[in-house]
């Protein structure tokens, strides 16, 4: 008789300096977007589905760097990475610096399923998504007045660098990871990138390994942070592989970004499901925005 797991999910919106009147904002988010996975969990749906509906719900949400909300390239426009990964089997779709795509996770979904690829990027990408039934927007139907300012304001800001933006303000990518009542595991992650990006700038995000891994034989990770830090660590896969050495979700998570911080002086957080179910969170970021609902039931989101 096969022992059947409890489902459990956690959902993050991002590692940065989180400004305390944003926090409810951005705990709300976080909190409908797990509530929602966890339901499609508790409804015999998979692990995937759950991701995916987290991630689409943030991809919607304006508080976040992910669908509408983007931060902008040096151009002014916005260009989406994401990543979504199945831990049966370890197969991954993903799209980069792809433009006029209100949820690019919907569309790496498709990526994942519908081709024998692992990333598409820009045009082809955009090419794909319509020949699949996606809805062109246009650029300014992702664009918010927040972040017009934000690039207005660094465009004259000549000391700005990237990694600052980690330190201080910016704006949260999203990402979920979740294990199925079957022991499937799944991570998914999604966004605008970081400020002040060259146009065509491939952030650590859509990058297997970076931006998100499962495996259902250890565990699923999503990360968020200075992209170009995180693929030197390849924070996700790193994380996944110290739960495959037997150290929990948890552990394997604080042990992950320890390894970012010393070896890479990186920054930023990561989220991971074991496969025994147990969730983990760490980051050295000033904070880190997030939702979870264990094994357990038990509810949980806040920004740490
Ligand atoms: N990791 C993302 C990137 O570098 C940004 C973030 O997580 O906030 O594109």
């Amino acid at each position: 008789m096969s022992v059947k797991i409890k489902p459990a999910i956690i959902v993050h919106g991002g590692a940065w300096k989180i400004p305390k009147p944003l926090w409810k904002k951005h705990i709300n988010g976080c909190s409908a977007a797990c509530r929602a996975g966890y339901e499609k969990l508790t409804a015999g749906d998979t692990a995937i589905d759950a991701v995916t509906e987290a991630v689409r719900i943030l991809e919607d949400d304006p508080t976040f760097d992910a669908g509408v909300g983007a931060l902008l390239n040096l151009l002014g426009e916005v260009e989406l990475d994401a990543i979504i990964v199945d831990g049966n089997g370890t197969t991954s779709g993903s799209v980069a610096v792809i433009q006029h795509i209100k949820n690019p996770i919907l569309v790496a979904r498709k990526v994942m399923e519908m081709t024998p690829h692992r990333l598409l990027a820009g045009k082809g990408a955009e090419l794909f998504a319509e020949q699949t039934g996606f809805k062109k927007c246009k650029t300014t139907d992702l664009i918010v007045g927040r972040e017009l300012k934000r690039y207005a304001r660094l465009n004259k800001n000549r000391k700005f660098k990237i990694p600052d933006a980690f330190r201080d303000k910016k704006g949260g990518t999203v990402g979920a990871v979740a294990i199925d009542s079957n022991g499937n595991l799944a991570a998914a992650t999604s966004t605008g990138g970081v400020p002040k990006k060259l146009p065509g700038r491939v952030g650590d995000t859509p990058i297997l390994g970076s931006g998100a891994f499962a495996d259902n034989r250890c565990g699923a990770a999503s990360a968020t942070g200075w992209g170009e830090s995180i693929m030197k660590s390849s924070l996700t896969k790193t994380a996944c592989d110290f739960i495959y050495e037997g150290y929990s979700a948890q552990r394997a998570a604080t042990m992950a970004i320890r390894d970012l911080q010393r070896r890479w002086d990186g920054l930023g957080g990561v989220i991971t499901v074991d496969k025994d179910g147990n969730l983990g969170m760490a980051y050295n970021t000033p904070q880190m925005a997030f939702a979870r609902i264990a094994g357990s039931g038990r509810f949980r989101a806040g920004i740490e």
